[in-house]
C-alpha cells in the first residue's frame, strides 16, 4: 500500500509496517470522537524492535556521516512535501490551531537542516599530534537508543530526537504518547523511504510500553521529554543498567517585567506566549512578575488583549486556542481554576467560569489570576494550561529571589528597555535559558534544556548533538618502543 498520512496507523519494525493483536484510539480533543485504531505494543514487539534496532546499529555507526546527513535532508524534503497532510492530522489529534500546526511541521522540517548542518562540526579534536605521539578527543555513537515523546508538539519533538539521533549514527525507537500516537507513527513510516531497516523504528501502546523500554537492556540511551514526575522515574530505570539519559521535563518559567516598558506592547506579548498552545508548553511564561509602579495598567492592557484571543476548534478559522488535549489535563486545569476566587477568575474571560461543562471538546478560556499569594498552588505549580498568574514587585534582588524560588528551572524572561538591567537580571536567574525581550523563541542552533529539576542534558546546538555520542580519547603513541613507561 502506498503512504498516506490520514490512515493506517501501525508500528514500524525492521523497516516494515507491523501490526498488533489489540489496538486502541486517542480522542480527538475538540470534538471528543474517537481518532483511528492505533497499535497496543507488546513486549515481544519491544524486544523485535530493540533487536532490530541493535542489529542495525552495527552497520548505520560506520556509515559515513556525509551519507547519514544526505539521508536525513532527504527525508526533511519528503516531510515537507506532506506538510499540509501532517498538520491536519496533527489538528486532530492534538486540538492545536491548523496555522500553528502547519507551522509546527514546518518548522520541525527547518529544524532537521539545521541539526544536519551543525552536525557536521562536530569532528575529532586533536590534542597533540607529534613523532612520537597523537592523542585525540573522538566521540562516537552510543548505540540503540528511545525518544519518548509528549503530546504537546508530538511532530517537533519526535524529530528533535529522530534527527540527531541517526545523524550522530545511533538507531532510535520514536514512542509517541498514547494521547498523540498518529503523526509519530507517519513519520517514522515515512522515514523507512530513506534510512535501512532498524535505524528508525517506532512503537505505539499503552502505560506499559514506555517502561518496558527504558528498562530494557539491550537500550543504551534515552531521549525523554515530559514531566519531571514522569523523568526521575525513567531516570530510575535507567539507573539499572546505566543508560545514557536526556531529560526535558516541566517548567514554571516566570517572566520579570521592569518599569520601563511599553506597557500595551509587553502586556500583549505576554498573554499571547503565556496562552499559545493553549498554555501547554514547557516554557510558556508561567508566571509574571510585573514591576508595581505599572501594574494596574499592566494587568488591564492584558485582561483586554486576552479576551481578543478566539478558543475553538483547530480546524476553524481565526482560533489562537485550540482545546486542551486530553481529558486527564482539561480535569486538572479545571482543578487549579476551582481553587481561585470568582472575582480573580472573572478578570480576563467575562464570566465565573472558563469552561462550558457539557459541550464536547476540553475548551478553557485564557484566565489570568491577579496577584496570587506566592505560596499558592497555580504561583508554584505548573498548571500546562491557559492560566497565568501575575504579581507584583518593587525591589530587584527580592524578585529574583522569588523567581529561582523553584525547583524548576528552565527558562526565564527578562523584559526591559535598560538592556543593562535586563542582563544584570537575567544573568542572576536559575535557567537553561534566558530570554531579554522575548520568550519561547526556539532556535535548532542551541542547546535546550532545564536546570535543576526541569532535565538533565540538552537538545540543540553542537552540546544537545553530543548528548546523542560518548566521549572517547585515543591516545597513540606511534612506537611499540616509546612511550611513559
Ligand atoms: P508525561 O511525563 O506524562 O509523558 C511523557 C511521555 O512519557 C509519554 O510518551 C508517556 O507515555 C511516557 N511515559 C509515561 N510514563 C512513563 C514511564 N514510567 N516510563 C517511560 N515513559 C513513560 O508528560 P506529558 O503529560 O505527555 O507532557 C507534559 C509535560 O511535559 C509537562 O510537564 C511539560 O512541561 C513537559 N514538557 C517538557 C518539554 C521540554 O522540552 N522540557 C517539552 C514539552 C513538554
Amino acid at each position: 500500500m502506498g503512504f498516506t498520512v490520514s490512515e493506517n496507523f501501525q508500528n514500524t519494525i525492521n523497516g516494515k509496517q507491523s501490526p498488533t493483536a489489540v489496538t486502541r484510539h486517542g480522542i480527538n480533543p475538540a470534538t471528543g470522537e474517537p481518532n483511528p485504531e492505533v497499535p497496543v505494543s507488546t513486549q515481544e514487539d519491544v524486544d523485535k524492535a530493540v533487536a532490530a534496532g541493535q542489529e542495525a546499529f552495527t552497520t548505520w555507526s560506520d556509515v559515513p556521516f556525509e551519507e547519514r546527513k544526505k539521508a536525513t535532508l532527504a527525508f526533511a524534503d519528503e516531510i515537507e512535501k506532506h506538510v499540509a497532510e501532517f498538520a491536519k492530522l496533527l489538528v486532530q489529534e492534538q486540538g492545536k490551531p491548523l496555522a500553528f500546526a502547519t507551522g509546527e511541521v514546518a518548522m520541525s522540517v527547518g529544524a532537521l537542516r539545521q541539526t544536519a548542518e551543525l552536525a557536521s562540526q562536530i569532528t575529532d579534536e586533536i590534542i597533540e599530534d607529534n613523532e612520537d605521539r597523537k592523542l585525540v578527543i573522538r566521540h562516537t555513537p552510543i548505540g540503540a537508543a528511545v525518544g519518548i515523546v509528549p503530546w504537546n508538539f508530538p511532530v517537533s519533538l519526535c524529530l528533535q530526537k529522530l534527527g540527531p539521533a541517526v545523524l550522530t549514527g545511533n538507531t532510535v525507537i520514536i514512542k509517541p504518547s498514547p494521547f498523540t500516537p498518529y503523526c509519530g507513527l507517519k513519520l517514522v513510516e515515512l522515514a523507512q523511504g530513506f534510512f535501512p531497516p532498524g535505524v528508525v523504528q517506532a512503537l505505539s501502546g499503552d502505560d506499559n510500553l514506555g517502561p518496558w523500554l527504558t528498562a530494557h537492556p539491550g537500550i543504551e540511551k534515552i531521549s525523554f521529554t515530559g514531566s519531571s514526575f514522569t523523568g526521575k522515574k525513567v531516570m530510575e530505570s535507567a539507573a539499572k543498567t546505566l543508560k545514557r539519559v536526556t531529560l526535558e521535563l516541566g517548567g514554571k518559567d516566570a517572566a520579570i517585567i521592569c518599569k520601563d516598558v511599553d506597557v500595551d506592547a509587553t502586556a500583549a506579548k505576554i498573554a499571547s506566549m503565556g496562552f499559545f498552545n493553549s498554555g501547554q508548553i514547557c516554557v510558556a511564561i508561567k508566571r509574571v512578575y510585573v514591576h508595581e509602579s505599572i501594574y494596574d495598567k499592566f494587568l488591564a492592557a492584558a485582561v483586554a488583549f486576552a479576551k481578543t484571543l478566539s478558543v475553538g476548534p483547530g480546524t476553524n478559522e481565526g482560533v489562537y486556542m485550540g482545546p486542551i488535549q486530553n481529558a486527564m489535563q482539561y480535569e486538572k486545569v479545571k482543578g487549579f481554576i476551582s481553587e481561585l476566587s470568582a472575582d480573580q477568575l472573572a478578570l480576563s474571560n467575562g464570566d465565573a467560569k472558563p469552561f462550558d461543562e457539557g459541550k464536547p471538546g476540553y475548551f478553557i478560556k485564557p484566565t489570568i489570576i491577579d496577584r496570587p499569594a506566592d505560596d499558592s498552588r497555580i504561583a508554584t505549580e505548573e498548571p500546562f494550561g491557559p492560566i497565568l498568574p501575575l504579581m507584583t514587585w518593587s525591589d530587584e534582588k527580592d524578585v529574583i529571589a522569588r523567581a529561582n524560588k523553584t525547583r524548576m528551572g528552565l527558562g526565564a524572561s527578562v523584559w526591559s528597555d535598560d538592556l543593562e538591567q535586563a542582563s544584570r537580571i537575567g544573568s542572576k536567574l536559575q535557567a537553561g535559558t534566558v530570554w531579554i525581550n522575548t520568550h519561547l523563541e526556539p532556535d535548532a542552533r542551541v542547546p535546550f534544556g532545564g536546570h535543576k529539576e526541569s532535565g538533565i542534558g540538552t537538545e540543540g546546538g553542537i552540546p544537545g548533538l553530543k548528548g546523542w555520542l560518548n566521549v572517547q580519547t585515543l591516545n597513540m603513541r606511534k612506537s611499540s618502543k616509546g612511550g611513559l613507561f
